[in-house]
């Protein structure tokens, strides 16, 4: 009989098999962002519809087409996130953060929600990992999260991904860079896709992120693109030469593209993002920028702020496609016959406390239990025997090295200790 409901188009139910490999993806992740002094911050999943509208852009297609909007019984107008960055810096003013220290470094995982279409890589509901480094307006704030950007991603094993930056300069900057890119793409503006004319009415810059493989055939014909870099204002420009002197000298591998223009309109100065050119068209792994005008935005005093936002989703799909395998932890199959179930029953709680322990708790048979051991891959077999059990003792089989021995029960523990490999790094 098929069943009778499916999850949401563009949602996924990640499987036990799956979940293993995410939370390996966010316990290292963790370990960098403690490293780097950075603290959680947990804001609600949904939020006044008017706080993404104001802060995206009201021509973004994240305000335009992709808003889970809905209006709840107490006719308030909310939205599920589309991003973190909108929340985080409303719970930022609403608890006065900014009054208890200049700098805060913040970060959230959750998800979020977009209604595009759904592909690969590509989900209505998905999941990010969101830095935020707030209240500095330094080069070398910029540098420190880019920085932080690609060591999450080295340490879930990434080697050769290549991060693009550009500056998109300042609202007034972007105008006039806007002006130049309309000049530029005049001469094909009638063969440009719908969406792409829209834009360059609305938003001329919107057109450089355009998905349309048409419209990108068409810019590659045109004369030379018009570059934002020579636009920008002194100020502007030397912020961003330490930015980049700030990457070469921590060793980063950033390549500078002029066409990298972000999807929402708070950016300023700085705007960076990684690939993965093997997994098609959604090939964007993250992204952030500076937003320095963003808490201007929402009622709040002149704050800086630069951060990023990295696509987990993406993330896990790209390491399952390399191949990239996360470790297992090494079992202990604890098997016991009627007359030492009891001894087994606080044998296995004991272990627990420290190992990864399988148990049969149906009480079947010796050879039902081997076979389910055999079939699991656990790698030592704890065998409680009638005889053994009697004498306090345990047979202890390493499957690994083929040996058995027999123990005193207070030995196992630490012979299972000094057997067992260290895990943690990516095979
Ligand atoms: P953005 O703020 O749009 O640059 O999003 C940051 C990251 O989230 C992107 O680089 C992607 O890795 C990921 N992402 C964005 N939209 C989706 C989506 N619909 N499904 C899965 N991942 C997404």
């Amino acid at each position: 009989m098929a069943p009778r409901h499916q999850a949401p188009r563009g949602t996924r139910d990640v499987l036990p098999d799956e979940t293993r490999r995410w939370r390996w993806a966010e316990s290292r992740a963790l370990g960098v962002l403690e490293r780097y002094g950075y603290a959680e911050i947990r804001t609600p999943m949904f939020e006044d519809y008017e706080l993404f509208a104001r802060t995206a852009g009201e021509s973004s297609d994240v305000v335009q087409k992709e808003m889970y909007r809905f209006t709840d019984l107490g006719e308030r107008e909310l939205a599920l996130r589309p991003e973190f960055t909108a929340g985080v810096l409303r719970a930022y003013l609403e608890h006065g953060l900014g009054g208890r220290a200049r700098v805060h470094r913040l970060w959230s995982a959750g998800p979020v929600f977009r209604y595009g279409r759904p592909q690969k890589g590509r989900w209505r509901q998905f999941s990010q990992l969101n830095c935020e480094l707030v209240g500095s307006p330094a080069p070398g704030a910029d540098v420190e999260m880019i920085t932080l950007f690609v060591d999450l991603y080295e340490a879930w094993g990434f080697r050769d991904l290549t991060v693009l930056v550009n500056s998109v300069g300042q609202p007034a900057t972007r105008r006039a860079y806007g002006e130049a890119l309309r000049g530029w793409l005049a001469p094909v503006r009638t063969e440009l896709s719908e969406d792409s004319r829209q834009r360059l009415e609305v938003n001329p810059l919107r057109v450089l992120d355009t998905k349309d493989e048409g419209d990108h055939a068409l810019m590659r014909k045109l004369p030379k693109m018009p570059r934002m870099i020579e636009t920008l204002d002194a100020e502007d420009r030397a912020h961003w030469d330490d930015v980049l002197a700030g990457l070469a000298a921590a060793g980063i591998r950033a390549e500078v593209d002029d066409g990298l223009v972000r999807g929402l309109d708070y950016y300023t100065r700085t705007a960076f993002e990684v690939h993965d050119r093997s997994l098609g068209g959604q090939s964007a792994l993250g992204g952030g920028g500076r937003y320095d005008g963003l808490v201007e935005m929402l009622g709040g005093p002149p704050t800086p702020g630069v951060g990023f936002a990295i696509g987990l989703d993406r993330v896990l799909l790209s390491l399952e496609e390399r191949g990239l395998e996360t470790p297992a932890p090494e079992t202990v199959c604890v098997v016991a016959m009627d007359a030492t179930r009891a001894t087994a029953t606080s044998l296995v709680r004991e272990l627990r406390r420290e190992f990864t322990v399988e148990y049969d708790v149906e009480a079947r048979g010796f050879g039902a239990q081997m076979k389910a051991a055999g079939k699991s891959g656990a790698r030592f077999l704890v065998l409680l025997g009638e005889e053994e059990g009697a004498r306090g003792e345990v047979a202890l089989k390493d499957s690994k090295t083929g040996t058995q021995q027999t123990l005193r029960r207070d030995a196992l523990a630490g012979a299972l200790r000094t057997r067992m490999a260290p895990t943690g790094e990516p095979r």
